[in-house]
């Protein structure tokens, strides 16, 4: 089964996300549990659970079609002590406040080092932060998204997210979620079938298949290997639509979140109704 989707508004309150993927059709969807641009927020009470849980119920919304996304702020490989211990605090409370709505995975961006320390050891500091994070909850996944490699970010290579993956501890608890754009921009070909062949046995021999937890399916405005991180409606970019047909035919995507973070609201049903079409060919 194929859980196509789109990362919804929770204005108004998280309860409010299932209500949204359900009007646009979508058997997934992506949401933030807080305002992503700030550092903090108060704690969801208890009947904010309550409903957001219901609500998933009521729209036929398991854990697995859910793929939450945590704050822009948070870089779990900052260079410096007191942005690292706020990054830390801010990451654990994300995936907390995961835990309390019953889901069980959460979307991050791995870290930036900032030019102030070396990727190796911006890296080690994204990993150790991981660890931290799962020592202090239960029950969800820290789930790394791959970057486009814009500026100092890190986890643009696969070899980058093997690396973290290989430190964290608790192997079950830590996956992946590749964005097509991104994977494009950082020099990942997705352009046709066979690009896509290529670039995803990449992924399986240097990470692992069992780490996808989940997709973001995007399509690029900037050339191959551009570095440059912007999103384009499906088919209007550089990948074209080959990629997303592929992907909504292959059984390795099944049972996972598959995630439009097009710019085009307006167009989401359609490029999700296109894409339950190719499941189904
Ligand atoms: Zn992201
Ligand atoms: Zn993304």
């Amino acid at each position: 089964m194929k859980y196509f989707g789109a990362h919804v508004s929770a204005s108004g309150g998280v309860v409010n996300a299932p209500a949204n993927a359900r009007a646009i059709g979508a058997t997934g969807f992506a949401l933030f549990t807080k305002n992503q641009r700030q550092w903090t927020a108060r704690p969801l009470t208890a009947g904010e659970i309550d409903d957001f849980r219901r609500a998933c119920e009521q729209f036929g919304y398991a854990p697995a079609q859910i793929l939450p996304h945590d704050s822009y702020l948070i870089n779990l490989g900052h260079p410096e002590a007191e942005g690292l211990a706020k990054s830390r605090e801010a990451f654990f409370d994300e995936m907390h406040r995961c835990e309390e709505l019953g889901l069980d995975r959460l979307n991050f961006h791995p870290g930036s080092h900032l030019r102030q320390i070396g990727e190796a050891e911006s890296l080690d500091r994204i990993a150790e932060s991981i660890n931290l994070a799962l020592d202090r909850t239960h029950g969800v996944t820290a789930v790394i998204e791959n970057t486009a490699g814009q500026g100092s970010n890190l986890g643009f290579r696969f070899e980058q997210l093997a690396y973290i993956i290989e430190r964290v501890e608790e192997k079950s608890r830590v996956g992946c979620c590749i964005d097509t754009c991104h994977a494009f921009a950082a020099g990942y070909d997705l352009r046709t079938a066979a690009a896509c062949d290529a670039t995803f046995a990449e992924f399986d021999r240097i990470v692992g298949w069992s780490y996808l937890r989940g997709m973001h399916l995007n399509d690029a405005m900037k050339p191959l290997g551009s570095r440059v991180d912007r999103h384009t409606p499906l088919g209007d970019g550089e990948i074209g639509w080959e990629c997303f047909r592929y992907i909504a035919r292959d059984r390795r995507f099944d049972g996972m979140p598959l995630i439009l973070e097009t710019p085009d609201e307006s167009r989401w049903p359609a490029e999700i109704g296109t894409l339950k079409q190719f499941a189904e060919e």
